[in-house]
């Protein structure tokens, strides 16, 4: 659970430290502003995806189940900023498969925490590996980094595509070439 107190404090702490009058109207309140905010943005820790993926229905069929452009919105580890864009999820399914929901629910349960993009790739890969056992999978991840384009290099716009496949999906180079396809062509 996170610690109302102790956010309020460290707010309040960079509200002052950057020179403001904390105490002034317009930044009296943003300190608890800020507390209720990261209790939204980092609802992720308290979450565990597997559990949302484990209600799965049994099916005989494998062919590939395509999930795109579930937006996400998280927060990069290095800076605290947002970084946001859209997942893709590919799988082929071996007996088990989920409800589309629940592939967008664990998404959004790996973006509120904080993270790097590569490492929220490859768990929700992973996550499905482990709960769904299919043949194989393919995550990618397309976003924009504030910390890149606000600040840094300030590049607007420019968007960092990370990708994960495991199973069938990583070993066959043929079936990756055309899931990364599938998933990064605009429809
Ligand atoms: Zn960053």
């Amino acid at each position: 659970m996170i610690d109302q107190e102790k956010i309020q404090e460290a707010a309040r702490l960079i509200i002052e430290a950057i020179g403001e009058d904390a105490e002034r109207e317009g930044l009296k309140c943003t300190p608890a502003r800020i507390g209720r905010m990261y209790e939204e943005i980092m609802a992720g820790y308290s979450q565990d995806p597997s559990e949302i993926l484990s209600t799965f229905f049994a099916a005989d069929d494998d062919s590939p189940v395509i999930e795109k452009d579930i937006t996400f919105y998280s927060m990069c580890e290095h800076h605290m900023l947002p970084y946001f864009g859209k997942a893709h999820i590919a799988y082929i399914p071996d007996g088990k498969v989920v409800g589309i929901s629940k592939l967008a629910r664990c998404v959004e349960i790996y973006a509120r925490r904080l993270q790097i993009q590569e490492h929220m790739t490859a768990q929700i890969a992973d996550c499905l590996m482990e709960v769904l056992s299919p043949k194989g999978v393919m995550v990618v991840l397309e976003a924009e980094h504030t910390c890149m384009t606000m600040r840094g290099v300030k590049k607007p716009g420019s968007r960092t595509v990370t990708i994960a496949s495991r199973g069938i999906i990583r070993d066959d180079e043929v079936l990756q070439d055309r899931f990364l396809k599938l998933l990064t062509s605009r429809s």
